[in-house]
């Protein structure tokens, strides 16, 4: 990476400080005369950027914005990968600190030198959640306090995008979640997530911080951690093993392809409205089964291969989210879920080297998978 660092990076004024006024003008105007906040020109701070979304998040900014700087703050817990930022080691833009968000020096040295922020760092592997929650609180909830503390601090950040989740909302049958309904989280993951994304509501309301929430539903693509459904069907399909699918496979999910996640998250820091909440989702509603069936056919393998197992605990049904609010910002997705599948399962076929370094070799991918797998069969 360029200027790859571990642990504490030097960066001036790093020390603690009480917290200074933000001006006015930042508050009451937060946009630009020109109708949005400028990116091009600015040093953002990336959370999580060597996970699946944020590393794509990464790529995403640097190919958009020429004249950008990137501190990209990650701590490289399981789901962390510096393959995943492979192809940007050159690029100057690119800085690579390995530090923990809930560490508040660090933190605070680098709220300093940015003007904005995209906080993606959590723990969010729900199956995990249910096995053991602490980590979810600590970092999803804890950490997410100390960012928002130091951008209490940091009056020059102009924006901080709240990465939250649709799963925060619970689950329903029938009709759409609106940005203003109630929230209710069934797992601890959804829970943490949606305790992070009240208190960076309750950060703007109280000390009237520049926070915008973003609610995307499920992503997919290049780059996200064999663990998670649709990596984990395609590369055990691939491997010719069997496709482990909770219950009957009838749970819906509103499919988004992780580049139109990404350019509707940078969308929202150009022009979303500060203390606001946007839903992001492609509309694109499918069964499990249907995407399992799916892969199977992409790939040319046997439908025998998808094999129910015990329901996850505590299980949403479906998910479904109004978008009508960041449609009215310019955004709308561009792929469609046949075209984004077949494209992401083209990549996992691809790039095979990425996923069995994490499937064969890493004690922890096979530690979870063999434990909780076996217990479902
Ligand atoms: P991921 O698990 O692939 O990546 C998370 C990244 O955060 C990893 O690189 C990890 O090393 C880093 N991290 C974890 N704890 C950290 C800490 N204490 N300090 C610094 N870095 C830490 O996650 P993802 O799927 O890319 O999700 C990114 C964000 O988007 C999360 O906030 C998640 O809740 C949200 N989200 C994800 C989806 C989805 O479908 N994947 C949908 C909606 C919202």
């Amino acid at each position: 990476m360029a200027g790859t660092r571990s642990g504490a990076m030097k960066i001036p004024g790093g020390g603690a400080s009480a917290p200074r006024k933000r001006k006015k003008s930042v508050l009451s105007s937060p946009r630009s005369r020109r109708g949005e906040r400028r990116l091009d020109g600015k040093t953002v701070l990336v959370t999580g950027g060597a996970g699946f979304i944020g590393s794509n998040f990464v790529h995403f900014l640097l190919d958009r914005t020429a004249d950008i700087r990137i501190i990209n703050l990650d701590k490289l817990t399981y789901a962390g990968n510096l393959d995943n930022l492979s192809d940007i080691a050159c690029d100057i833009r690119h800085d690579f600190v390995r530090g923990d968000i809930r560490d508040p020096k660090l933190v605070r040295g680098i709220f300093e030198n940015v003007q904005g922020v995209f906080h993606f760092a959590a723990e969010t592997h729900v199956d995990r959640s249910i096995v053991d929650a602490g980590e979810f609180i600590q970092t999803d909830v804890f950490g997410t306090f100390v960012l928002l503390e130091a951008l209490r601090a940091s009056p020059k950040v102009e924006f901080f995008i709240q990465v939250s989740t649709d799963e925060i909302y619970g689950s329903r049958d029938r009709g759409f979640f609106k940005e203003s309904d109630p929230i209710n989280p069934s797992s601890p993951y959804a829970a943490s997530k949606a305790g992070a994304d009240r208190l960076a509501s309750a950060y703007h309301v109280t000390h009237r911080l520049p926070v915008i929430i973003v609610r995307p539903s499920n992503n997919y693509g290049p780059f996200q951690y064999p663990e998670k459904f649709i990596p984990l069907f395609v590369t055990n399909a691939l491997e010719g093993k069997g496709l482990p699918l909770y219950g009957k496979g009838t749970n819906v999910r509103d499919w988004l392809y992780v580049e139109d996640n990404c350019r509707a998250i940078e969308l929202v820091a150009r022009r979303g409205v500060v203390g606001e909440a946007y839903n992001i989702g492609a509309n694109d509603e499918r069964r499990n089964i249907d995407v399992a069936r799916r892969i199977v056919k992409l790939l040319g393998k046997d439908a025998g291969l998808i094999k129910p197992v015990a329901d996850r605990l505590g299980h949403d049904r479906r998910y479904a989210l109004d978008c009508r609010k960041i449609r009215t910002l310019g955004w709308k997705p561009a792929v469609p879920f046949e075209a984004g599948l077949a494209r992401t399962v083209k990549w996992y076929v691809e790039n095979e080297e990425w996923w069995r370094k994490i499937k064969d070799r890493s004690e922890d991918f096979k530690a979870f998978y063999e434990t909780y797998y076996a217990e479902r069969k």
